[in-house]
């Protein structure tokens, strides 16, 4: 059997923090590992904001859950359900993402996670690993699951040069080509035709 294992945001929803930050005018929260590339101080500064704004989980659950996925991404789970089985692997929390997921029918979620007091206030993060996408993809070969990965930027070139085929989806033409390795698509059909062509087993779109 085979595994599709998909990033989530940019692939299936939108960057969830730019869209927090949109939604709560918070401009701070724009801040992305490209304006700080050290990821502790860049989630530091994160939880400050939400703590000086008086965001708790609840609150950014709220928000959250006013948010989209992508147009069509529903549908393409849908069809991919069918066809394979279903992890994503992202780097965003379970706090943050479960309003989203309950959208896409829940589907098999491995991501990091956040702390929280009893009053709500998020304390603190927790990285389920380190590499964790490409582990993800070594741990299923392991069991000796064929594995077909799809993600849209820099942190998920490991998993897609681990898992038997990698593909490109959504990405900027920089990761694109500096990627020129994994075929690289923009719309859902064209990613149906990429999984369907990425199977070892006769599958139809
Ligand atoms: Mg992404």
């Amino acid at each position: 059997m085979e595994i599709a294992c998909l990033d989530l945001e940019g692939v299936l929803v939108p960057e969830i923090w730019i869209a927090f930050a949109e939604k709560t005018g918070i401009q701070e929260l724009k801040k992305t590992t490209r304006d700080e590339p050290d990821y502790d101080v860049l989630m530091n500064y994160r939880l400050d904001l939400l703590r000086q704004h008086g965001l708790g989980m609840n609150e950014i659950q709220e928000v959250i859950a006013s948010l989209k996925p992508l147009d069509g991404a529903v549908e393409f789970i849908d069809w991919l359900r069918e066809r394979f089985q279903i992890v994503i692997l992202s780097d965003t929390f379970y706090e943050f993402a479960s309003p989203l997921m309950k959208q896409l029918g829940y589907p098999t979620l491995l991501c990091h996670r956040l702390e929280s007091d009893a009053n709500g206030a998020v304390t603190n993060y927790k990285l389920r690993q380190a590499n964790p996408k490409r582990q993800a993809i070594v741990a299923f070969k392991s069991l000796y699951y064929r594995t077909i990965a799809a993600g849209d930027s820099y942190n998920d070139t490991t998993m897609l040069g681990e898992a038997d085929a990698g593909i490109l989806f959504h990405a900027p033409q920089n990761v694109i080509d500096e990627f020129p390795q994994f075929p690289a698509v923009q719309t859902f059909a064209a990613l149906k035709q990429e999984f369907v062509r990425a199977s070892n087993r006769d599958i139809e779109l």
